[in-house]
């Protein structure tokens, strides 16, 4: 049952992120990846996004996603951190996610730079979290500041960085949210020309209540929840 509703919802999605590419002149919609964000579903909502084709999931709680993992395994799948991540849960993160989105202090890349380490195995990738809304209760660097703390941690040999993160403002004033998504698309064009170790794959902005205008302002991976899946049932 969820797999139709997915379905469904998904192919809207992608024909709303085809409309906002063209209002924007962006030729290829296919440049703009869907992470499908999962908290607050049970496993088999992650089952019915892998069978509609949706290969990119997110989740914000490091215990929720490992139970999630356990119960279907991680075949086919690309997990993506986009919660706050404190850093005892670091090393336990990075036993699940391909992608930890949002790192918002040094002291948290440092740790996670530790543990991979300890881990052996290849640098972890992650996103720069800018807070371009300048709220006081969200997380992540402020924009004055995202270009030297791309720098710095970039320079960690256990992570990678391979772009940066934000989240807009819970709020319908369209002129608001485009400035949060510009001063991002900004930052991430400093860090790409300025940064030799930065890797400009992601500038990940834009959720179900903004994706359209994150994806005009450049956004190349959109985050989405409720559009997907509906209302969260915990
Ligand atoms: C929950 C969440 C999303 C998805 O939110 P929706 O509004 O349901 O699309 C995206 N990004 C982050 C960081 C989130 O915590």
């Amino acid at each position: 049952m969820y797999f139709e509703r997915v379905q469904r919802s998904l192919e809207e999605v992608r024909a709303r992120i085809e409309r906002a590419c063209v209002r924007a002149g962006r030729r290829d919609a296919a440049e703009v990846a869907i992470v499908a964000v999962t908290k607050g579903h049970p496993p088999e909502v992650i089952e019915a996004a892998r069978e509609a084709g949706l290969r990119r999931i997110g989740e914000n709680r490091v215990r929720e996603a490992a139970e999630k993992w356990e119960a279907i395994g991680r075949s086919g799948l690309e997990w993506h951190m986009v919660g706050h991540l404190q850093r005892n849960k670091v090393r336990d993160a990075l036993a699940i996610f391909e992608t930890i989105q949002s790192v918002d202090s040094l002291r948290l890349a440092r740790r996670i730079d530790t543990e991979a380490g300890k881990r052996g195995g290849p640098p972890m990738p992650v996103l720069v979290q800018v807070n371009a809304s300048g709220e006081e209760q969200k997380h992540g660097f402020p924009v004055a500041d995202a270009v030297a703390a791309a720098r710095r941690i970039a320079e960690l040999p256990g992570v990678r960085v391979t772009g940066l993160m934000t989240m807009a403002a819970l709020t319908d004033d369209r002129d608001v949210l485009r400035a949060t998504f510009r001063r991002t698309r900004e930052a991430f064009e400093r860090c790409r020309d300025g940064i030799p170790a930065f890797e400009p794959r992601h500038l990940s902005m834009g959720m179900t209540n903004d994706y359209e205008l994150a994806v005009e302002e450049g956004s190349t991976m959109v985050r989405l929840g409720t559009a997907l899946f509906g209302e969260r049932v915990r």
